[in-house]
């Protein structure tokens, strides 16, 4: 039997779903709500079986859990399109800067013809995944 609380009447660490979200939270350990949130109409009529969208379940903060927040598959995505626009598809070299592949459609080196310095490209066919580490 799941218990009923009013609004204003909820103990202390039930909150509802959408104080969960406003908080970051996640259900997390919470098995379903640990208690009914009733509405304020249904509460004056108990025998009522409730059908207003108020009624809503309350969740245990103790066992919600942070939302996971999936920096490292974000930092990959960004990579991914960075690498997008920072690459060559003339020389495959890797620059450190965003190239005019709207304009150009290549880098400036392969555009002008010549060798670009070696510090405005990546040697590393990996560039990123040590800046991830750090
Ligand atoms: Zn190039």
């Amino acid at each position: 039997m799941v218990s009923e609380y009013e609004r204003g009447a909820v103990p202390e660490g039930l909150v509802t779903r959408r104080q969960l979200r406003d908080l970051n939270l996640s259900p997390g350990g919470n098995r379903g709500p640990a208690a009914i949130l009733r509405c304020k109409w249904c509460s004056y009529r108990p025998q009522w079986s409730c059908i207003h969208p108020q009624r809503g379940g309350l969740f245990r903060v103790d066992l919600a859990k942070p939302k996971r927040i999936p920096t490292l598959a974000q930092e990959r995505a960004l990579d991914r399109a960075m690498a997008a626009r920072q690459t060559c598809p003339k020389c495959k070299r890797r620059y450190y800067v965003c190239l005019p592949l709207r304009s150009l459609g290549c880098c400036d080196p392969c555009d002008k013809g010549f060798e670009p310095s070696p510090d405005t490209y990546m040697t590393s066919p990996a560039p990123t995944t040590h800046r991830l580490a750090a």
